[in-house]
Formats: C-alpha cells, sequence, structure tokens
C-alpha cells in the first residue's frame, strides 16, 4: 500500500484538510516494474560497450589503423570491451538458469575443507599480481562434507576472490578462513581493500549495483558477480553477509548447511 498526502490550505495560509490517497501497489505491479528496469539495466550495460567500441573502430578506420603506435592499442581496447561483453552475456545467462522455477542443481557430496583449499591456491598460482598474497586457515581437527554443486560453488568462490583481488591494494593480504559456527560451516574471504561505504553495504548484492562504476567497468566488472554469488549460496540453503570498513577492507562471509564432520584424528 503506498501513500500520498496533500495538505489543504485555505487562502490566509491556514491549514484545515488533510488529503490522503491511498494506492494499492501490487505485487504484480512490483515485478512488473522490476523487470522493467532489469531490462533498462541489460540495454545500459550493453550499449556503453558497443558505444566505446564503434567510436575505437571509427577512428581505426578514419587513419589511426595506419598509426603503429596507436592502432594496437585501440585494438586492446575493443577486444577488452569483447570480452567483457562476452562475461555479461554468461552472466545473464547464469542469473536467468537461476531464476527459473525447475532450475536443478547438480549436488554431490563435497569435502569443503579440500575444495577452499584447492581453489585458493589455484587462485594464487593464477592472480597476475604477485604482491598480493591469498592465505586459506581451516579447521585442523574436522573436515566438513557438504552437499553441493561443484562447478557452482567455484564460481561463488571465483567471484568473491576476484572481487578481493581486483580492490586489493599492493602488497595486501586476502585471508579465507573456514569455521563451525552454530550447526553451519561459514567462509570468509578478507581483504585489505578499499572497502565499502557503510550506505552502500546493503545494495552489494544487487544486480547491476556498484559503488563505483567507473571504476568497477575498467577493472572489467559486470556488475553481477555479487548477485550470482547470491543465488548460489540460496540455492544451497546458506546465505550470504558483507562488512566493510570503508578504507580499511571487506569481508564477505557466507554460511553453507553441513552434512557430516568427519574428524580427522580420530582413533579407529
Ligand atoms: P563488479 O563486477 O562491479 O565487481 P560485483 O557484483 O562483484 O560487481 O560487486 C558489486 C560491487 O560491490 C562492486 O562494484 C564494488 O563496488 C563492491 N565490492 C564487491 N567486492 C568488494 C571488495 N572486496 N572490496 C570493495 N568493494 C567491493
Amino acid at each position: 500500500l503506498e501513500a500520498h498526502f496533500s495538505v489543504i490550505t485555505k487562502d490566509d495560509g491556514k491549514e484545515n484538510g488533510l488529503i490522503a490517497v491511498l494506492h494499492d501497489v501490487t505485487e504484480q505491479e512490483r515485478i512488473e516494474e522490476e523487470r522493467r528496469e532489469f531490462v533498462a539495466n541489460v540495454s545500459h550495460e550493453l550499449r556503453t560497450p558497443l558505444t566505446s567500441m564503434k567510436s575505437y573502430l571509427e577512428a581505426l578506420a578514419d587513419g589511426a589503423l595506419e598509426d603503429s603506435e596507436i592502432a594496437p592499442r585501440f585494438i586492446k581496447v575493443t577486444q577488452n570491451e569483447t570480452e567483457r561483453m562476452i562475461r555479461l552475456v554468461n552472466d545473464l545467462l547464469q542469473l536467468s538458469k537461476m531464476d527459473s522455477k525447475d532450475y536443478q542443481m547438480n549436488a554431490v557430496p563435497i569435502n569443503l575443507n579440500l575444495f577452499v583449499e584447492q581453489i585458493v591456491e589455484r587462485f594464487q598460482m593464477s592472480t597476475k599480481n604477485e604482491d598480493i598474497q591469498i592465505k586459506h586457515k581451516l579447521p585442523n581437527n574436522k573436515d566438513f562434507i557438504i552437499n553441493g554443486d561443484r562447478d557452482k560453488l567455484t564460481q561463488l568462490l571465483d567471484n568473491i576472490l576476484s572481487n578481493a583481488v581486483k580492490y586489493s591494494p599492493e602488497g595486501g593480504t586476502i585471508n579465507c578462513v573456514l569455521k563451525e559456527e552454530k550447526d553451519r560451516v561459514v567462509i570468509s574471504i578478507k581483504d585489505e581493500g578499499v572497502g565499502i561505504p557503510k550506505e552502500n553495504i546493503q545494495h552489494v548484492f544487487d544486480r547491476f549495483y556498484r559503488v563505483d562504476k567507473a571504476r568497477s567497468r575498467n577493472l572489467g566488472g559486470t556488475g553481477l558477480g555479487l548477485a550470482i554469488a547470491k543465488e548460489i549460496v540460496l540455492a544451497h540453503g546458506g546465505s550470504i553477509w558483507v562488512s566493510s570498513d570503508w578504507g580499511k577492507g571487506t569481508t564477505i562471509s557466507f554460511s553453507l548447511p553441513y552434512d557430516e564432520a568427519v574428524k580427522e584424528d580420530e582413533d579407529i
């Protein structure tokens, strides 16, 4: 229900009444509005790289192609924009699949300790910025077995870790911690990066939301990484949240229900 109030004033300026208009904003209208906004966002996100590519291609056609210094740079820009568009379309397809009612996960038992360890190590090897350290801390007396989709969980960690790397300063450390909290297993990824201002925190899981649009685009972001992360966590019956200190760093955490915990040092 939406309410609009108007105050009625007499000619002499005195208030002598109030009109309240009540609108019934139905669920249907809200969904329709969200859909419109989503389509507008997608169009805008695709138009931006296309417009930029168009102007670089025009410049190349107008003679920049003959300039052996400028030409490779302009071609590189159009290549980067194309790659970002492909990422964007892949992200959109993935969200659309998970939004569909009959979406099915390919769930198998996974040893989460090993899984996290492998992904963090792979990330450390492949991260281009060698100044950034990625560490992990796992419980050494318990192995957590969860029922999950390997590809989806890999993407979940990839999305969070790649943000942590993107927004980290030179020489920053990223800590990935796995621990037990109540009857859940919680994974948190903490960086020492730019952080997120308090007023923006609640929106970071929204589709296309970015704190700094220009910066995110320059870093190759699509604005969908955390929205996808959230869908993956929800599909696994978990929850995801963020805490951040502007200028000091960000921690993204998610919890997952686990099937069983195996004690490694148990005498049999
Ligand atoms: P993007 O493709 O822009 O990275 P995401 O959905 O992954 O999109 O993240 C949404 C926004 O949240 C980012 O644009 C950025 O402003 C903010 N953000 C995400 N992770 C971090 C982080 N580790 N440190 C600082 N800001 C972050």
